[in-house]
């Protein structure tokens, strides 16, 4: 006998829209400068400069807030300044 898992016709698909990261100023660039060690502060600074050209900054912010990116730099903010943004806002966050 084999298994029979039954699977709905239709399954709920929530996939966010990422399409705006293709308009990012990060777009084709070296993946490593926007996932630096924490205290590569050069590497962070290089990728928040790219950041501040970006087209779709505050999208990219947005995400990252809304979906708890733990690391690297997202909309020019980099892990500790989201952290610092989650523990002051608490669950309630304006950004
Ligand atoms: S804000 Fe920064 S990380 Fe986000 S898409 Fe633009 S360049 Fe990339």
């Amino acid at each position: 006998m084999g298994c029979k898992t039954r699977f709905p016709r239709r399954f709920p698909v929530n996939v966010p829209d990422l399409s705006w990261r293709d308009l990012g100023a990060c777009a084709g660039a070296e993946l490593t400068i926007f996932y630096p060690e924490p205290d590569d502060r050069l590497s962070i600074r290089t990728a928040k400069a790219i950041c501040d050209s970006c087209d779709v900054q505050e999208r990219c912010r947005r995400h990252a807030m809304d979906s708890r990116e733990p690391a690297g730099v997202w909309g020019g903010l980099d892990e500790r300044e989201r952290r610092r943004i989650w523990r002051r806002e608490g669950r309630r966050l304006r950004y």
